[in-house]
């Protein structure tokens, strides 16, 4: 058999992945996605404000804003003793997000939505595609300081931000610079003669909850690409979707965390909201989120602090999220000697100026999971003229002192609208993450 045959096991994990992606279009939809997966196994919710209290080897999870979650399986050993296995991820992705009064009248004919850009996507890939909405919708709730939240994702393809003819621009294939405010805002509609703009959208939103738009009184909402992902390649070998980056993360480790059984040591499942913008929010990897679930697992536990410092020196976290693979076309943009490839395996991610947190030492301990996997593994550094980017790893670091590799699966066209990885590596993370979590 050609070992680089796709098997049907790698197939399905894949299938379970676009099915994943395409119900998460929002951040908030992706914490509703774990949840789902999650609760399927008997993990409970936990609530902040209330007091915890702990069983070994019980499943449990907490979410903060709706749009960041930490799950974890206490261990059948003390976290003083084991310290935290923790595999972080992201929820979110770059897109763009409504403005308040969204709703622009373009001569009376035409309305359009104004919105901003979240992130860093590769802005021309949005141009002349279906695409839709999903977010929250606010509502009044029992008092002035406690609204009433309800996700929403419009299920039909309602926008299309159009391109503009050749004959318009005939540079355009040369390149060119596209205003974020000007040449990015979705067209809704047409408008006749009578017809208000306000509230048009809101009017549709409130049909789909089956509420009246006048109770909607605000909303966090993005666009996202209505199409869902393919397995594409002669032998099914790539995976083509929007939000590889870093759903892909998110799902393998809640299916990891999910599989786990009889785990020593207590295996955490952090996904971030915010990564694409910075991670400086409560939900986001910069915040005490990740700190403060761990040391209230301790404080469940009855230990105390001294235990809780213990713990996070023995502590090592996976800060998964998705690595450049070698371009077909664009070969001389990475390092001449360390360069991913689709289908390769998982990738370490490895930067001397501190964009990534892997060293020798937490690179070896990776490489070990891997084998112990039976997956191959990959190395990234960047050309050392290219900048390339940063992640969840550096940031979380600079608030828990753990030890911590930054690894992830690799693709071509990050922050594109349908971004390009490998069948056989998502697969092949997902059991790194299930031998880590387990052990
Ligand atoms: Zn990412």
């Amino acid at each position: 058999m050609n070992p680089h045959s796709i098997t049907q096991e790698e197939l399905n994990h894949v299938y379970s992945l676009l099915d994943f992606i395409q119900a998460s279009p929002s951040a908030y939809h992706a914490v509703q996605s774990v949840e789902k997966v999650l609760k399927a196994q008997g993990f409970k919710e936990l609530k902040f404000e209330d007091k915890w209290s702990i069983l070994p080897q019980g499943r449990y999870y907490v979410t903060k804003n709706g749009t960041a979650l930490i799950a974890f399986i206490a261990g059948e050993d003390h976290p003083e003793n084991t310290g935290f296995h923790i595999v972080g991820a992201h929820t979110d992705s770059p897109s763009f997000r409504l403005k308040p009064s969204p709703e622009i009248s373009v001569e009376g004919r035409y309305l359009k939505l104004n919105v901003e850009t979240y992130g860093g996507p590769i802005l021309n890939t949005w141009l002349d595609r279906p695409l839709s909405v999903a977010g929250r919708v606010v509502l009044k709730g029992e008092s002035i300081l406690r609204p009433r939240s309800m996700l929403i994702h419009s299920s039909s393809p309602i926008l299309v931000i159009p391109n503009l003819a050749i004959h318009m621009n005939r540079k355009v294939n040369e390149g060119i610079e596209l205003n974020k405010q000007k040449d990015l805002l979705p067209l809704l509609s047409t408008l006749g003669e009578g017809l208000d703009k306000d509230g048009i959208l809101m009017g549709h939103l409130a049909e789909l909850l089956n509420i009246r738009s006048e109770d909607i009184l605000d909303f966090d909402l993005f666009l996202y690409e209505f199409e869902s992902g393919n397995v594409i390649g002669l032998n099914q070998e790539f995976v083509s979707s929007s939000r590889l980056d870093d759903l892909a993360m998110v799902h393998a480790g809640a299916w990891a965390l999910s599989q786990v059984q009889g785990n020593e040591a207590t295996a955490v499942l952090a996904c971030f909201d915010h990564e694409e913008v910075g991670s400086t929010s409560k939900q986001g990897a910069a915040s005490p989120l990740l700190a403060h679930v761990l040391e209230r697992i301790l404080l469940a536990q009855g230990k105390g602090r001294e235990a809780y410092f213990q713990a996070l020196e023995r502590t090592f976290m996976i800060s998964a999220d998705m690595a450049h693979a070698l371009h077909p076309n664009s070969g001389e943009k990475h390092d001449p000697v360390n360069k991913p490839v689709l289908n390769g395996g998982p990738v370490i991610k490895i930067s001397a100026n501190q964009s990534y947190t892997t060293d020798a030492e937490s690179s070896v301990m990776f490489e070990g999971l891997c084998q112990l996997a039976k997956v191959p593994v990959q190395k990234f550094v960047n050309r050392s003229d290219e900048r390339g980017g940063s992640t969840i790893g550096p940031i979380s670091a600079t608030h828990l002192e753990i030890r911590s590799v930054d690894v992830g699966n690799p693709i071509l066209g990050m922050h594109s609208i349908r971004e390009l990885g490998g069948v056989k590596d998502h697969l092949a993370m997902s059991k790194v993450f299930r031998e880590f979590f387990g052990i």
